[in-house]
């Protein structure tokens, strides 16, 4: 029996939409946008398929709350079953997606938005939706390449963006992990904690954060997995 979250997803209900767009915006990194039939919160997630017959994976958008359309950020997975084929549609092709649905929200209040890789997806839903103020957005990724979304974050958030990148140097990126860089830093006081991506950094960064002093109901957590 699926018990819990695969469980839910199984059951998710999908709805077929239309693409409007596959980008790729960095080496395997892509932008799908789909025409949008519902609300949703800045932070929110959908579950996408291509078939009734291949579990649905779990998407942030990363398009803003008034936009007219939904747009998911992904990059494609080694021996992935659904990302490469996502990665393939064209514009006016079906494809199968639930209501947005999820509790990681963004909110007015002043906050670190911190990401690795593909995590920074709902942060620019966020950003979009009007919620950029008193934020922070620290971003990881391992190549000069890797801060997607880059040339519209930087005019809006200056140097509260910050771009930690282990494996190249490039001007204006701090050179090495972003935990490194968390634990560099005095933490401002009043701020709540959003950690979106992989399980190693929202681990890593929420123990570095604990340690530093904050609270648990300061740290907000979405996994990708
Ligand atoms: C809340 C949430 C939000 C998310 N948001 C995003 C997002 O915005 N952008 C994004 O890119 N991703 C996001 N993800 C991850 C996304 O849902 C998918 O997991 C991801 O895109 C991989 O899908 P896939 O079908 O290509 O890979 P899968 O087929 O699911 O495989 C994933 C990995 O597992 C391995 N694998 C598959 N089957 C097996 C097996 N039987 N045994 C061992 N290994 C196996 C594969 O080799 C692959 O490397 C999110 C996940 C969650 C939970």
């Amino acid at each position: 029996m699926d018990t819990g979250l695969s469980g839910f997803i199984k059951k998710l209900p999908l709805e077929r939409r239309l693409v409007t767009a596959v980008d790729e915006i960095a080496q395997d990194v892509f932008v799908l946008r789909i025409d949008r039939k519902h609300d949703f919160l800045p932070g929110q997630v959908v579950g996408v398929s291509l078939s009734h017959d291949i579990a649905a994976r779990l998407y942030s958008i990363c398009s803003g709350k008034e936009e007219p359309e939904l747009s998911i950020l992904f990059n494609i997975k080694p021996d992935g079953i659904l990302s490469g084929q996502l990665a393939k549609l064209k514009k006016g092709d079906p494809i199968l997606v639930s209501r947005p649905f999820g509790a990681f929200l963004g909110d007015e209040k002043p906050a670190w938005w911190i990401a690795s890789g593909t995590g920074v997806a709902p942060y620019r839903a966020m950003l979009r939706s009007g919620l950029g103020k008193d934020k922070v957005l620290i971003h990881g990724g391992r190549k000069a390449d890797s801060f997607y979304f880059q040339e519209e974050m930087l005019p809006l958030l200056g140097n509260t963006y910050i771009r930690c990148c282990s494996q190249e140097t490039a001007e204006g990126l701090y050179p090495g992990r972003l935990t490194n860089w968390v634990r560099e830093q005095t933490l401002p006081s009043g701020y709540q904690f959003y950690l979106c991506g992989s399980a190693e950094m929202v681990v890593e960064v929420r123990d570095i954060l604990i340690g530093k002093g904050v609270e648990l109901d300061q740290i907000m957590a979405e996994i990708y997995f």
